[in-house]
């Protein structure tokens, strides 16, 4: 049921050189299901060669035609869901209806960027002199390194290749090696769609190995990455060394502020079902909940009672709703947090533990009143943890909403207009969604400010970070 992993470099799928493998675990059991390839530096640099081959071929292609091929690789992907969903659920956990859901707005993220890469379109500068034509012209960066990883195995690599492929880029894509056969899918996908093999290979290993050395090569002109802020700081200062642009999609800590105006039932069935999808290993899912103290303690008693009704279990059983953490260092972090947390005097309303004794569940938990000093309201939980805290202005929201270094995600609860525009005006984040969850969309950029890193993810500005502007003035 779970395929065999292969690396794919100049349009052969095959193991590394060198033959060295790693373990694949099913996160729902702790079980080893498969064994990826570990590419070695001769992988590395025959996909280097075919990118740099992939470039030239595939930038001559007309946009139109990118956009086609683009469209069939949505297309591929759409009917190939159903198979495409358990092979993810079996390797990163999720409910396999939140599979289907992720392959569902990966092929329209891809069907966005084939549209939007027919829209890439340059600018004339008024001339100072008669007879000069002053034209600017938009061109692919190059060949891309894209980094992705194993919370939204298709999601997170379908905006990266599809903006890449779709202004003429050439990609080597490595994928999250905890969870690599459904992103090795994708990469097929478009590959039986028509985009040529040289334009996109698929490699896995050591991350840090492959990054260091992709980063410095002479062909890649461009990296993208999607993780920790501590790594894509380390990648950021490489990229900075070696002059390559850079996309950094990093962590966040969201704050979500409830007002007391606001509808207190709509924030809690959104924000819960936010906080508990992929067992919140999501970098916009809500962390920090800010509550106005008038309703503290109606906010917390409802949204406990949601929290109970998640079922937990393993994500091929349609009833289970939310699924384990994707690895073990996850719930180690989480059994940490809760613990730093008891220890500090929070109160722990809801779970805190281990759920079961096989795999690596946990339990969704509730901690209430937890000081600025605990763990959890400084790092980012990455897993099913929520953490509320008073407040009793906007003054004091907002200024806690900024406190963090990271920048990503915001929500907020309130039928005050002027509060919104105040919170849309100062809240220092990336993407704000006020009364409602608006984020993630292929057609509205996404990305954060701050520690959460810079470029887009989302929108027309995705596509901005794969193309350079030329100048071109001439007379006759
Ligand atoms: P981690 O920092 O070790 O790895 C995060 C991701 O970066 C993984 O996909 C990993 O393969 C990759 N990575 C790590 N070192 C790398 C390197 N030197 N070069 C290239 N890629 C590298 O942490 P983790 O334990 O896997 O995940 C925990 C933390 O990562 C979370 O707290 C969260 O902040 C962050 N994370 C964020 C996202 C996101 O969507 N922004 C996704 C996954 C993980």
């Amino acid at each position: 049921m779970y395929p065999s992993v292969l690396l794919q470099v100049a349009g052969v799928w095959r193991e590394a050189c060198g033959g060295i493998a790693h373990p694949i675990l099913n996160p729902a059991t702790g079980e080893e299901i498969g064994s990826h390839p570990v590419a070695a530096q001769a992988d590395l640099d025959e996909a280097l060669l075919a990118a740099d081959r992939g470039f030239k071929q595939w930038r001559a292609v007309s946009p139109y035609e990118r956009g086609q091929i683009l469209r069939k690789s949505a297309s591929l992907l759409r009917e190939r869901a159903e198979t495409i969903a358990r092979i993810m659920t079996i390797e990163q956990g999720k409910p396999l209806a939140e599979a289907r859901l992720e392959i569902a707005a990966g092929a329209d993220f891809i069907d966005w960027a084939a549209e939007e890469g027919r829209r890439v379109y340059g600018r004339v500068i008024p001339a100072r002199g008669p007879g000069v034509a002053q034209l600017v012209v938009r061109e692919p960066v190059g060949p891309v390194a894209a980094f992705t990883p194993w919370n939204f195995p298709i999601v997170q690599a379908a905006r990266k290749v599809a903006s890449a492929l779709s202004t003429g880029c050439s990609v080597i894509l490595k994928g999250p090696e905890e969870a690599p056969a459904s992103c090795a899918e994708m990469a097929r996908a478009f590959l039986d769609a028509g985009v040529p093999a040289d334009a996109l290979s698929f490699v896995l290993g050591s991350p840090a190995e492959i990054s260091s050395y992709l980063i410095a090569h002479p062909v890649i002109r461009k990296i993208s990455f999607t993780g920790s802020t501590v790594v894509g700081k380390t990648l950021a200062a490489l990229a900075g060394q070696h002059m390559k642009r850079a996309t950094m999609e990093l962590g966040g800590h969201a704050p979500a502020l409830i007002f007391s105006d606001a509808d207190l039932d709509r924030a809690v069935t959104t924000l819960a079902a936010n906080k508990f999808r992929n067992a919140g290993q999501v970098c916009i899912s809500p962390s920090r909940f800010l509550v106005q103290a008038s309703v503290m303690d109606q906010f917390i008693e409802k949204f406990v009672a949601t929290a109970r009704q998640v079922r937990v279990g393993d994500g091929l059983d349609p009833q289970t709703t939310m699924g384990p953490l994707a690895h073990e260092r996850r719930l180690l972090a989480m059994e940490q947090l809760v613990s730093d947390a008891r220890e500090q005097g929070a109160e722990i309303r809801l779970g805190g533990g281990r759920f079961g004794n096989r795999g690596y569940f946990f339990e969704p938990t509730v901690i209430a009143n937890a000081s600025l000093d605990v763990r959890v309201m400084n790092e980012e939980p990455f897993g099913p943890i929520a953490v509320m805290r008073p407040f009793y202005d906007v003054d004091e929201a907002v200024a806690e909403a900024n406190r963090l270094p990271f920048g990503l995600a915001a929500y907020a609860y309130t039928r005050s207009m002027s509060v919104a525009d105040k919170l849309a005006a100062s809240v220092e984040c990336g993407m704000i969604s006020i009364n409602h969850h608006g984020l993630g969309l292929p057609e509205n950029p996404f990305g954060g400010v701050k520690d959460s890193g810079y470029g887009s993810e989302g929108g027309s500005e995705a596509l901005e970070g794969y193309l350079v502007s030329k100048l071109v003035s001439r007379t006759n």
